[in-house]
């Protein structure tokens, strides 16, 4: 019936390029759904056990971009979903990583922080403020709110501060996240967007759900000797918690908020609990319902990050059964947030998306032991190894100031008064740090900034570079070696997993539409994250966030 529709429309209109989407009225609501460390593949892993109602429905309701991708490194979650909704890389919208060297203050700061603002619904005081103002794009919500006259209501929730707070942009109504260092694990917000939480919020956070979540214990789903898709649940490969001498179920929370209560880190176990994305469900939907979003003639537009994968993709890793159990209980809270959508909305009034800011690469331990190439960058080492060159090359003094993930800084003033000039000394560190044992390409500064790259990983690397934060050398490693927290690690000992690099298994992500203006169906071309923002700006007539690269997805767009 659907397809007939469209066939009808296509046949009888005489427009080039007519909208889809715009043979109607707009949707009354955008959903953006963001998963925090979702690969591709886990669409397709775990299915046979999905239910009909969540990632199964998306499939089979929706239109799937098989060959999504983040095109910049590196692939952190602060650049994920600032590129998600800016429609831009970081080298246009400055959130180069989730941290990075500050060269006026001297110091690492974090890409949502601001010690400007304060928090606002936590229980007791709490420094630590949060705003957007370190990302310089607009968003495609602030491209909504402005065509509304600011009527239009952006709501954008999540587990971390930085997966609410960058999606919203300037001009979100609000941005809630999950506190576990100043409340009993209350969504709290900042005095960036309001003065007090509204009423809903307080009542929500005093039903302290957090609590009674974490009196829970964590059991698979199904019989633990039907998850074959995943490795034995009792492996070398994942990080045992809250003081278990082993990393399997059952995860008796109860047990181990205990241990964390004196440390006043109790909460922040929601974030490894399946339950920490229950939570957010429930909080999305009472957003829903309280803020009355859809429910007049603007459309509204409400984000949801689901940080708890990342997070027991870091302890855990890509082959565990807690990552198995944990996407097929995700499944069902999913299911649940689209039967809301459904009641609330109204099914075909609402247009949703699901991707995600990053991949990650299998647990690097586990790939040796089955003979695949992997190893660890030595950062570290790498940036003693340069500065003992430097000093053999020019004199003795203090060369490299730091490295921060890919971004190796070096120290101004020595170049400075040893009369050498910036970019000789950039291209000197790139060409010495590319003899070094896994280091793919190493490009400076000035390269970046005065050369054009079309594609490949140099491409990649300057969609992440923007100058003033950026370092002076940006280093890449060959593919399979992961850059540790721990930088003196063995590849063997290495237990869940990292992401960051450029290449497909950090970087390969779901893209899935659904809803008004979306057709039924799949497509395998090369698109991008960033390509999200602009098929928006289509769908709902909107002028393009202001530093726009990503295109419109096409298919959504026939020309007929
Ligand atoms: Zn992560």
């Amino acid at each position: 019936m659907r397809k007939l529709f469209y066939i009808l429309l296509f046949s009888v209109t005489g427009f080039t390029f007519k909208s889809i989407a715009q043979t109607d009225t707009k949707p009354k609501l955008v959903v953006g759904i963001v998963v925090d460390q979702m690969r591709a593949d886990y669409l397709y892993k775990y299915q046979s056990r999905y239910g009909e109602d969540g990632f199964k429905r998306l499939l089979r309701e929706g239109f799937n971009f098989k060959n999504a991708n983040v095109n910049y490194i590196p692939s952190e979650t602060a650049p994920g979903h600032a590129s998600i909704y800016t429609g831009t890389t970081p080298a246009y919208h400055g959130i180069i990583g989730n941290s990075w060297y500050d060269r006026e203050t001297k110091s690492i700061i974090e890409n949502v922080s601001d010690t400007d603002e304060q928090l606002v619904g936590s229980v007791t005081e709490n420094p630590y403020g949060a705003s957007s103002k370190k990302m310089i794009s607009s968003t495609i919500t602030d491209a909504l709110k402005e065509a509304s006259n600011f009527k239009a209501k952006v709501i954008s929730i999540s587990i971390k501060d930085r997966g609410a707070i960058l999606p919203g942009g300037k001009t979100a109504d609000a941005a809630y996240w999950h506190d576990w260092e100043s409340s009993p694990g209350y969504f709290v917000s900042s005095t960036y967007y309001m003065k007090k939480v509204p009423n809903w919020v307080k009542k929500f956070n005093r039903k302290e759900k957090s609590d009674t979540y974490l009196n829970e214990t964590w059991n698979t789903l199904y019989p633990i000797d039907t998850y074959i898709a995943s490795a034995p649940d009792d492996n070398p490969f994942e990080h045992s918690i809250g003081g278990k001498t082993s990393p399997t179920f059952p995860y008796n929370f109860k047990a181990m908020r205990e241990k964390y209560k004196a440390k006043g880190t109790e909460f922040q176990l929601l974030w490894i609990s399946p339950k920490g994305n229950t939570l957010l469900t429930e909080f999305a939907i009472t957003a829903l319902r309280e803020e009355k979003l859809g429910m007049d003639d603007e459309t509204d537009f409400l984000n949801i990050s689901y940080s708890v994968p990342d997070v027991v993709g870091h302890t855990f890793g890509p082959q565990s059964v807690e990552m198995e159990d944990l996407y097929l209980r995700l499944d069902k809270d999913l299911a649940v947030l689209f039967n809301a959508l459904d009641t609330n909305i109204g099914k075909g009034n609402y247009t949703l998306f699901l991707t995600a800011d990053h991949g990650a690469i299998q647990n690097v331990s586990f790939l040796k032991e089955n003979g695949v190439h992997t190893a660890i960058a030595r950062t570290t080492g790498d940036a003693r190894r340069l500065e003992a060159f430097l000093d053999d090359t020019y004199a003795d003094a203090s060369w490299v100031t730091t490295v921060n993930g890919n971004n190796l800084y070096l120290n101004k003033t020595t170049i400075d008064q040893n009369n050498l000039t910036m970019s000789v000394v950039q291209k000197e560190a790139a060409n010495f740090l590319m003899t070094l044992p896994e280091v793919s390409v190493a490009l400076s500064a000035d390269d970046l900034k005065t050369k054009v790259y079309e594609d490949g990983m140099r491409k990649t690397i300057q969609n992440g570079y923007y100058a003033k934060r950026s370092g002076d050398v940006i280093v890449t490693y060959t593919p399979g070696t992961i850059i540790h927290p721990n930088p003196n690690i063995t590849v063997e000992r290495v237990k869940g997993t990292v992401h960051g690099s450029g290449y497909s298994y950090d970087t390969h992500v779901p893209l899935i539409w659904m809803g008004k203006g979306i057709p039924i169906g799949e497509a395998v071309r090369k698109v991008h994250t960033i390509d999200i923002a602009p098929t928006l700006a289509m769908i709902l007539n909107l002028q393009m966030p202001g530093s726009v690269q990503g295109a419109p997805l096409k298919e959504f767009f026939r020309e007929n």
